[in-house]
């Protein structure tokens, strides 16, 4: 059986649609499968959909966070709540084409244990949003060897895959380079991102910029070594320097270099600040993981229902 996990927040004008197109492409081809959609805490109608839908149908199946603890933690929970014996993640909005879910289920078939869906193109993106993804997964490339140019959320995992994705302890997590860090044989097949079916994105700037300064930070320890190696080339400059000002104070020409000593406070000082920016944010990662709160907490699951009319309670 396939699962097929599908985050959903604000999403109540695509939710029908989404299911419907899905369970048909999967009715067409004969694939078993289940659909789980996992509410991340919406305002909207979307809940109220999500469980007429799994009361119409048997293999609708819906989660309800307690508030918004975001996509992550969605397709974590879909993940360790499927069924399957592959599961695969989909955007709501029908922007990650369904019309590929065979093809990858055959390609899963055919032995391969991660099937990446990458972007061909990115379809309509601002240039800012674009240049902004550019820097981002080229630094990541650069510093965690992770190459994730195209990269997206969609894809179709084995249930070993699953379930190594499930034992990962760390509570700040990145679906997008957690399933290519865990490794098995991947095959990737090419998609355009389409429009959104309907609604607006869910990301803000603030969020997106939040999102990728955690996710570098909790796969790559590179900022922080830049900072020694910064503060090495500062301490031979500081070396060099030093000399020469003990020199010219001996000579007796000291009076001059009033200049170097503000430029010299003033780039050391700035350092620091950024020094001690970038570790204390190292330190805040820390501290959320240690804390080790859930990733997120349900307040529904449709399936508490169903097992509850089985029992013959309702
Ligand atoms: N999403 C979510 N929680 C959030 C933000 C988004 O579950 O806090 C879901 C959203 O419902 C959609 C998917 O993640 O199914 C992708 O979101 P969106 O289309 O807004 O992102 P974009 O396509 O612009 O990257
Ligand atoms: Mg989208």
């Amino acid at each position: 059986m396939l699962s097929i996990i599908i985050p959903a927040y604000n999403e109540e004008e695509n939710i029908e649609k989404t299911a419907s197109v899905i369970g048909g492409i999967m009715e067409e081809n004969g694939i078993d499968c289940e659909i789980i959609f996992v509410d991340d805490g919406s305002k909207d109608k979307s809940w109220e959909l999500i469980d007429r839908l799994s009361r119409e149908k048997d293999n609708i199946r819906g989660l309800k966070f307690s508030r918004n603890f975001g996509k992550e933690g969605a397709i974590f929970a879909g993940l360790k709540n499927c069924l399957g014996d592959c599961a695969a993640v989909i955007d709501c909005d029908l922007q990650h084409p369904p019309q590929l879910l065979p093809e990858m289920y055959n390609l899963w078939k055919q032995g391969y244990k991660v099937v990446e869906a990458v972007k061909a193109s990115r379809g309509k993106e601002g240039f800012i949003y674009k240049t902004f993804a550019k820097c981002f997964y080229g630094l990541m490339k650069g510093s965690s060897g992770i190459d994730m140019n195209g990269a997206s959320d969609y894809k179709l995992m084995d249930r070993q895959v699953v379930d190594a994705l499930n034992e990962l302890p760390e509570r700040i997590t990145f679906f997008r380079a957690l399933s290519s860090w865990v490794g098995f044989e991947t095959a990737k097949i090419e998609f355009n991102v389409a429009e959104r079916n309907a609604g607006k994105s869910k990301w803000s700037f603030k969020k997106l910029f939040k999102f990728a300064m955690s996710n570098l930070t909790s796969f790559t320890n590179v900022p922080m070594q830049i900072v020694t190696v910064t503060g090495i080339i500062f301490f031979i400059a500081a070396i060099v320097i030093g000399i020469q000002t003990l020199v010219k104070f001996f000579t007796g020409t000291a009076q001059e270099g009033f200049s170097t000593v503000i430029l010299l406070i003033l780039l050391t000082g700035s350092f620091i600040m950024i020094a001690l920016g970038i570790i204390g944010y190292y330190i805040s990662k820390i501290y959320e993981e240690i804390k080790c709160r859930p990733r997120y907490i349900l307040s529904y699951d449709t399936n508490q229902r169903k097992n509850r009319k089985e029992k013959g309670d309702e």
